[in-house]
C-alpha cells in the first residue's frame, strides 16, 4: 500500500538504545539515517527484553560449535541459554509485518556467522551465530537478514534490500 513503510527489526542497541551489557549502544548512523527513511525500523535486544536487565554479566558462546550455550565470562556458571532461547520463540510467535533484519554483530545473541565460539580452553574454536539468530533463521529461513558490517557494502545491501521489498512479511 502506498505511503506505508516494509517494517525491519534491527538489534536495539545498533539504534542508539544503551542495552548493551555494559549499559552502552552502538549507534549506527547509517541505519538510523538511511534505512530509516524507506523502512520503518523495530528495536529487539534478545538479552535485555528478555528480562535479563542492562547492566548485566557479558556472556559468549561456549561449546559444540552447531550447538553452543551462551555462559558468563567471569561466571561460567552463568547460563543464559534457555532465556535467551524462550525470548526468541515468543519474539517469532509475535512479531507482526516484519520484511527483515538488522544484526549486530560478533554478538553472542544476534551475530550473524561472526560470533567467536570458545572452548572449554578459552580459545575460539569457531565462528557461527549469536543463539537469537540461529532460531530466527532455522525457523523462518526465508526472512532477508544482514548485519551491521553487511549493510555497509553496496552489493549485500541492494540484495538484501530487494529481498526486503519482495518478501510478505513475517
Ligand atoms: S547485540 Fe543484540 S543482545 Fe547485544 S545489546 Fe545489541 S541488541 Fe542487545
Amino acid at each position: 500500500m502506498a505511503g506505508i513503510k516494509p517494517r525491519l527489526a534491527v538489534s536495539s542497541c545498533l539504534l542508539g538504545n544503551p542495552v548493551r551489557y555494559d549499559g552502552t549502544d552502538k549507534y549506527n548512523l547509517f541505519i538510523c539515517e538511511h534505512l530509516a527513511k524507506q523502512f520503518e525500523l523495530i528495536a529487539v535486544c534478545p538479552e535485555a527484553d528478555a528480562g535479563l536487565g542492562t547492566p548485566r554479566p557479558p556472556v559468549r558462546l561456549t561449546g559444540n560449535p552447531q550447538e553452543p550455550l551462551a555462559l558468563g565470562i567471569e561466571d561460567s556458571k552463568l547460563n543464559i541459554t534457555p532465556i535467551l532461547t524462550s525470548f526468541a520463540y515468543e519474539w517469532l510467535s509475535q512479531a507482526k509485518n516484519i520484511s527483515g533484519i538488522v544484526l549486530k554483530s560478533r554478538s553472542p545473541s544476534c551475530g550473524l556467522s561472526d560470533t567467536p565460539v570458545f572452548d572449554q580452553h578459552e580459545q575460539i574454536q569457531n565462528l557461527g551465530s549469536g543463539l537469537f539468530t540461529q532460531i530466527l533463521i532455522k525457523h523462518y529461513p526465508q526472512l532477508p537478514v544482514i548485519d551491521e558490517i553487511g549493510i555497509k557494502d553496496p552489493k549485500q545491501r541492494n540484495t538484501f534490500i530487494s529481498r526486503v521489498k519482495n518478501l510478505t512479511p513475517l
